[in-house]
């Protein structure tokens, strides 16, 4: 038996992922503090129970059967801020750690204005959105001062940006069981109308490019970067803007976004991330290899 308060059983994964797509978890636990987080995982790994550590749930796509074992939603979401740097339990929403940079004067972090994510999460992917001129891109590895980490023997250790090997949506986290508890970023003085200017130029971006989740629930992206050429531009390409399967649509306005236009089920969007495979890879010679994370039983 799991020695968890509160664990909840049979809980539908669908209202924790941006999708809005999934099956039960055997199990739910919410850890809203660190202690609490890796109380938890140590548990899990105590009693060789299956587990997973969900974030914001914005790059998973949970299947319909659910998952058999135990969900650990993060919710540890403690913010201390000492001098120009910020450290943050990995539950926090980056939403509220660029909000309270910006109202210290402290810039870094409103690049990542409008992205769905946890602390944790932003370390997994190496977070990463384009430069205010847009002739570069930004990642949240850049700004790392350190983390700290439960490793593969529950030991906690305090680690270097260095140890995360950042690349283009890659961290070691995605091949090493750690736990990532929480975070330390350095930021820069700057006036705060100047953060809050740069944050409304990247919702605003947003808002003009991409489908946004209160209307279209999505993943954001679902494909990986090629070099030098966009997924959505390959997409695009071979005519498979708007394309349907069920509930699950190739979006008009960004075609590396499958929408949940309503209904969909993970089997809709992983039939469509097929179809887009098959056609981009015969038509244009190049293999997407998916960006987001399939998480429970196919
Ligand atoms: C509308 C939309 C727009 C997006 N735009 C962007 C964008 O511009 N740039 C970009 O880079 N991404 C973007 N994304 C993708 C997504 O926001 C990122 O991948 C984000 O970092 C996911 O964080 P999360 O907290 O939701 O992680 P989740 O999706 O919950 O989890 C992702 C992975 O991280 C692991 N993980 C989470 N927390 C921890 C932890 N504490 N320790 C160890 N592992 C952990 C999970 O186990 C899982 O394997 C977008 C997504 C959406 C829905």
């Amino acid at each position: 038996m799991i020695n968890l308060p509160n664990l909840r059983f049979n809980v539908v994964l669908a209202p924790y992922s941006t999708y809005q797509i999934g099956g039960k978890a055997d199990c739910f636990f919410v850890a809203s503090t660190k202690e609490e987080l890796i109380k938890a995982v140590r548990e899990a790994r105590e009693k060789s129970i299956r587990y997973f550590v969900l974030g914001a749930g914005a790059n998973v796509l949970f299947s319909d059967k659910g998952y058999r074992g135990l969900v650990i939603k993060n919710e540890a979401r403690g913010i201390q801020f000492y001098n120009d740097r910020v450290t943050a339990e990995s539950g926090v929403m980056i939403s509220n750690l660029i909000e309270e940079a910006k109202n210290r004067n402290l810039s870094g972090l409103e690049h990542f204005a409008g992205i769905p994510s946890t602390v944790g999460g932003t370390l997994w992917q190496n977070l990463h959105f384009l430069s205010p001129d847009r002739t570069e891109t930004i990642f949240i590895g850049d700004i790392l001062k350190s983390s700290e980490i439960m490793d593969e023997n529950g030991n906690i250790q305090n680690v270097n940006k260095d140890f995360f090997n950042f690349n283009y949506d890659y961290s070691i986290l995605h091949d090493r069981n750690l736990l990532v508890t929480e975070a330390t970023f350095n930021l820069a003085r700057r006036d705060k109308e100047l953060i809050k200017n740069q944050i409304e130029e990247n919702l605003k971006w947003r808002n003009e490019k991409q489908p946004q989740l209160d209307q279209f629930p999505s993943c954001g992206s679902v494909f990986k970067k090629i070099n030098g050429i966009g997924a959505g531009r390959l997409i695009e390409r071979v005519g498979l803007k708007g394309y349907t399967i069920g509930g699950a649509k190739i979006s008009e306005k960004h075609a590396n976004y499958i929408v949940n236009t309503g209904g969909a089920t993970a089997q809709d969007v992983l039939s469509l991330i097929k179809i887009i495979q098959d056609k981009v890879e015969t038509e244009t010679g190049h293999k997407l290899q998916p960006e987001v994370g399939v998480v429970g039983e196919i």
